[in-house]
């Protein structure tokens, strides 16, 4: 049985209902009544769990936050207006002016402005480091250090990380670890190799056809005995520990970042995204068969293609070890040029041009151009953007017709 059957059985059975309706109700209010005063007060002091009001939580969204916490093995989630929201999210709750965050590995360009961009504007500093560059992340870690953050595989520059390494770094300072888990949802398991949050765009693979913006932020549990959310780090803990146990980091989003920033998921979103869930193995599973297929032929007939299936990428070992139900649906080719990339782009019949990945549609960018136009060269050679650099992300198409499509366009 490979590792996606379980989650064929789990995510179906939970998002239909065995008694009324089958589908999941989309529950269209944004405020909810309360029945008696008495109800009211316990509401809002949280001993009564009914609904509040939809920016700090819809029923629609919770049912999708229960399979995604389920998914990762988490205590609870928090589902967002995006991808990243989520992150904004998740960082936000944990930050203060004079903090800093520890990144790591190759960044979605979304996340890279956020910290480099926004989140210095209120005073909060990011380091950036390779995925490799074990001993300078071990290095940079101080007393205001409260996030090392890391991409689960590098986009665009594929290059993979050492989860479990960089978990025991995190782990042993006491620094909460955050996973940004988009482009391997059930292949990569973040909490379970030493996590303390998971982050996702559920938009990309999650929802897999476009019709959805969503994210969701899944966090583990506070451990009863010794815990790094119990240490001076993470002071301001101690209330939501003492009001909520073990769901504290639960209280502590939605109190210190969802009611004051509001990027909470919709009700129509979070339902479009629980269908794209039924599917989510089914398309998994085949994708990552088809990805190794179809980079290893292209790359046989003299593309240059970025895969870690591939022998001569440096991370192919860890590809083997440690992300033994792939690594998601990209990989990129370098057409060395702008207009070979262009020409490429413009002769593909079966690629669609779009910033999307995860989609069941083959989808392609050229990245200098486009998400990463405003980067300055010394960011870009960072984060792997050459000038001819094309993202794919491979879709549910037979795997023989995208070669032959690429081979034409490659021409
Ligand atoms: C797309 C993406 C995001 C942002 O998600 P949105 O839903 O577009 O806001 C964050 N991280 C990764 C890895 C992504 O691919």
């Amino acid at each position: 049985m490979n590792h996606f059957e379980k989650y064929c059985t789990t995510f179906v059975q939970s998002v239909g209902s065995k008694e009324g309706a089958v589908s999941p109700a989309i529950i269209n209010s944004a405020s909810f009544a309360y029945a008696t005063p008495e109800t009211a007060e316990g509401i809002f002091d949280g001993s009564v769990k009914k609904p509040l009001y939809s920016r700090m939580g819809n029923p629609t969204s919770a049912k999708l936050e229960n399979i995604l916490a389920e998914m990762d093995g988490g205590v609870g989630a928090v589902a967002t207006s995006s991808g990243m929201a989520a992150t904004t999210l998740a960082t936000t709750s944990l930050l203060a002016c004079g903090n800093e965050i520890i990144s790591i590995g190759g960044l979605f360009g979304g996340t890279y402005a956020l910290f480099t961009e926004t989140l210095t504007r209120f005073g909060v500093k990011t380091h950036f480091f390779d995925v490799d560059e074990f001993e300078a992340i071990e290095n940079a870690i101080n007393e205001n250090t409260k996030i090392i953050f890391l991409e689960s595989v590098g986009n665009p520059n594929m290059r993979l990380p050492d989860i479990k390494r960089v978990a025991q770094i995190a782990n042993s300072a006491g620094v909460v670890f955050m996973v940004d888990n988009t482009i391997t949802p059930m292949s990569i398991a973040p909490l379970k190799l030493g996590a303390d949050i998971v982050v996702y765009s559920t938009t990309k693979i999650i929802s897999g056809n476009a019709s959805a913006l969503g994210g969701c932020a899944v966090f583990r549990a506070i451990n009863d005995g010794e815990d790094k959310f119990k240490t001076p780090r993470y002071k301001w803990m101690e209330n939501f520990i003492k009001g909520a146990g073990k769901m504290a980091l639960i209280a502590n989003t939605k109190k210190r970042a969802m009611r004051d920033f509001g990027m909470s998921a919709n009700a129509n979103a979070s339902y479009l995204t629980m269908l794209g869930l039924e599917t989510l193995p089914l398309r998994m599973d085949r994708v990552i068969k088809s990805i190794e297929i179809i980079a290893k032929e292209l790359d046989a007939n003299g593309l240059n293609i970025n895969h870690p299936c591939l022998t001569k990428h440096p991370h192919h070992e860890r590809y083997l070890n440690d992300f033994k139900d792939g690594c998601g649906t990209l990989f990129t080719i370098d057409m060395e040029t702008k207009e070979r990339a262009y020409a490429f782009l413009s002769k593909s019949k079966l690629a669609t041009l779009t910033a999307n990945i995860g989609d069941s549609r083959t989808l392609a960018l050229h990245m200098g151009s486009t998400i990463y136009r405003d980067f300055d060269e010394e960011t870009k050679k960072f984060l792997g953007i050459t000038d001819g650099l094309i993202r794919v992300s491979i879709g549910l198409e037979n795997p023989q017709d995208i070669i032959e499509d690429f081979l034409a366009a490659a021409k």
